[in-house]
């Protein structure tokens, strides 16, 4: 069977394998493993293929074929293994493939792993790169601080646990992508709904593999039957934006839509991280008069204003006035014409347990009342996150009404603008005997509700407002895309994650998404703000400001504005204002890998902005860039930040010679109306 440049062939033994005309990309089997033996290996026995028949499925108008066959054993095992194949019209470049597995012996039959697929790239990888190693995009949420998106080093293995990590982080995106400078594959689920599956990727001298995998113990009855995960498997050139923005819109296609950003999504915005755990009300509005003359307008309350997660008071000690000084608070930055939003985290609740050194762990006042609305592990234990504290479980009513009457106390009765909803990975199935659940999986099934509570709640009351989710230092969780209208490049490491983690939310979210590219204070040299603002991120900062010995002593790290920074960061708010690239047009025209130096490029209207960058910051980079997207007219060429004309070029591709330290930013505007 082809679609548009690729096809995919059966074998006898219902082996597939994928090619992009006569080169093999991958190749796809299912396996059944019951202690080291896989129950799908040899030859099936009536083998048969069906179709192609017309149809329409939940994702649209398809065509479709069915191979399956029928694995026996001497013991009288009988396993029909069925393989349904889709090609739809507006997807060419995918095929949507499902196994499944039918016990048709009559005794039942156990495994303790299934894999379907499991995936083994062809040698295309490796061979013919340049002598470069192959790029890989993982989309699990593993752990605080992971690339996206990195070289794979040989040897090398990664489970890619999609579900929740006890005290851990957990989710993300149910995707690998393997490229180098010339194609790439990708394998992923599109089910609407999180699994708790795997994603292992495994790199040796066979070669690369992955495959899409349950590693829970099943016994399958006689007569039952087992669906695997409706699964995409793509091919592409080019790094990982084409596929995620081909997820992204089989996403859409079951209703996952991403949120609509709206004007002030792209407002840069300062936080009072800075002031770390013990922010105070007058230092949130005592830099008011800086950030007027800067020329921001949103202003966070970070971390640890509450008494305690769960109850989400404010500190007696920070907010000895409580409510009414919040808002009090609140007020006072509306009256200088600003805008603010309120950090939390959503679901955390403590039970006198934490591990995040910040204060005395308690029991809330909300377990009090309700001891059993938290997640259970199957052993009755106490599911914890990444904080290691308690879970609410999103799956109860009573669970989401609190959920709303929260986002309506901050957004309503205090006031605020938008929320910042930190540390958000995903919950764990739960086994809480009081809740009744048909399934386990119910708990991460509800996880998007929730934060569709809040987002809707808070749109609702304000449709100017903003709702951020940060899923710290990992990809999000896809069931969140649609409740978040503002995504952050979250906890970056460097610039080089600021600016690929811009691209990944750009391709996933779509070219005009906003993303915050957050803290500047994070970003190489503390204030790389042509990364941030070059590829199409929201600038922020978190700035202390003024200084202040006192505040100086109760800090761990001191972000002070001086008298430069001042400059400089006025300087680049205005470089923002004047092009505003965050609502621009994200074009994937290069290769975040392979082209060099590393450039991104940007629409609006007219013009194209590109940007460049050293491999390393302070670094120079000195010799050609490639010019792709234009028109086939003349343009003239500026760099914005520092106000230099570079001369003419003539597109649709032009060549440029250039020297520049860190990063060149670029407008390309056509001379011609
Ligand atoms: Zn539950």
């Amino acid at each position: 069977m082809e679609n548009w440049n690729a096809s995919l062939q059966f074998h006898k033994d219902l082996q597939i394998v994928l090619f992009e005309g006569e080169v093999p990309l991958a190749e796809m089997h299912a396996a059944l493993w019951s202690e080291g033996h896989d129950l799908l290996s040899g030859e099936p026995e009536s083998v048969n293929f069906t179709g192609p028949e017309q149809l329409r499925t939940s994702l649209g108008s398809a065509l479709c074929r069915i191979a399956s066959g029928v694995f026996q054993s001497p013991a009288g095992m009988n396993i029909q293994l069925t393989i349904t194949v889709e090609e739809y019209p507006r997807w060419p470049d995918a095929f949507i493939l499902q196994w499944q597995v039918s016990n048709l012996g009559g005794e039942p039959v156990s495994f303790d792993r299934y894999s379907c697929p499991g995936l083994r790239l062809g040698s295309w990888i490796t061979d013919d790169n340049r002598g470069e190693r192959p790029w890989s995009l993982q989309g699990a949420a593993v752990h605080w601080g992971q690339d996206f998106a990195f070289p794979l080093p040989q040897p090398y293995e990664r489970d890619n646990f999609l579900g929740h990590l006890q005290n851990a982080e957990g989710g993300g995106i149910p995707l690998v992508y393997f490229w180098n400078a010339r194609q790439g594959v990708a394998l992923a689920h599109v089910e609407p709904q999180p699994k708790n599956w795997y994603m292992p990727v495994k790199v040796n001298t066979q070669g690369i593999s992955a495959a899409l995998e349950s590693r829970q113990r099943f016994s399958l009855m006689p007569g039952e039957t087992l669906q695997g995960l409706r699964t995409l498997v793509s091919w592409h050139h080019g790094d990982f934006f084409a596929p995620l923005s081909l997820y992204s819109s089989i996403l859409s296609a079951q209703g996952l839509h991403p949120a609509q950003p709206n004007a002030e999504d792209f407002e840069p915005a300062w936080c009072s991280w800075g002031y770390e755990f013990d922010v105070q009300p007058a230092e949130m509005t005592g830099v008011i008069p800086i950030l007027e003359d800067l020329g921001i307008r949103w202003l966070t309350l970070d971390d640890r204003w509450f008494d305690g997660y769960g109850d989400w008071n404010p500190r007696t000690d920070t907010f000895p006035g409580g409510g009414r000084q919040m808002r009090q608070m609140v007020d006072k930055i509306h009256q200088a014409g600003a805008h603010t939003q309120i950090w939390w985290y959503p679901l955390a609740v403590e039970d006198g347990v934490g591990r995040w050194e910040s204060h005395h762990y308690r029991m809330a006042d909300i377990l009090h009342l309700h001891p059993d609305w938290i997640i259970l592990n199957a052993d009755s234990s106490v599911a914890r996150n990444n904080r290691g504290l308690a879970i609410l479980d999103p799956a109860l009513p009573e669970v989401q009404a609190y959920i709303a009457d929260l986002t309506r106390r901050f957004v309503q009765e205090w006031d605020f603008d938008g929320h910042k909803l930190d540390n958000i990975y995903t919950v764990p199935a739960c086994y809480n005997l009081a809740h009744h659940h048909q399934r386990p999986a119910e708990s991460s099934e509800a996880l998007a509700q929730v934060y569709k509570i809040i987002f809707e709640t808070t749109r609702a009351l304000k449709s100017y407002s903003v709702t951020q989710i940060c899923p710290c230092g990992t990809p999000p969780t896809f069931s969140l895309l649609p409740y978040m209208d503002q995504a952050v490049t979250a906890d970056p490491t460097s610039s080089a994650q600021i600016r690929q983690r811009i691209k990944f939310y750009k391709a996933l979210l779509g070219p005009r998404a906003a993303v915050f590219a957050d803290h500047v204070e994070l970003s190489d040299g503390a204030d790389d703000f042509a990364s941030e603002i070059g590829a199409g991120g929201v600038p922020a900062t978190k700035f202390v400001w003024p200084e202040d010995p006192l505040v100086g002593a109760r800090l761990k790290e001191w972000w002070g504005l001086t008298p430069e920074a001042q400059v400089l960061w006025k300087r680049w708010m205005e470089v923002y204002r004047s092009h505003h690239l965050a609502d621009g047009e994200y074009l994937n025209l290069y290769d975040l890998a392979y082209d060099k130096p590393e450039t991104h490029v940007i629409r609006k209207e007219q013009k194209l902005y590109f940007a460049f960058y050293a491999e390393h910051h302070d670094q120079e980079y000195q010799g050609k860039v490639s010019l792709y997207g234009l028109e086939p007219t003349a343009y003239r060429l500026h760099d914005y930040v520092h106000d230099v004309w570079l001369g003419e070029v003539r597109g649709p591709q032009a060549v440029l010679e250039v020297r520049f330290q860190s990063s060149l930013l670029l407008e390309a505007i056509p001379t011609a109306k």
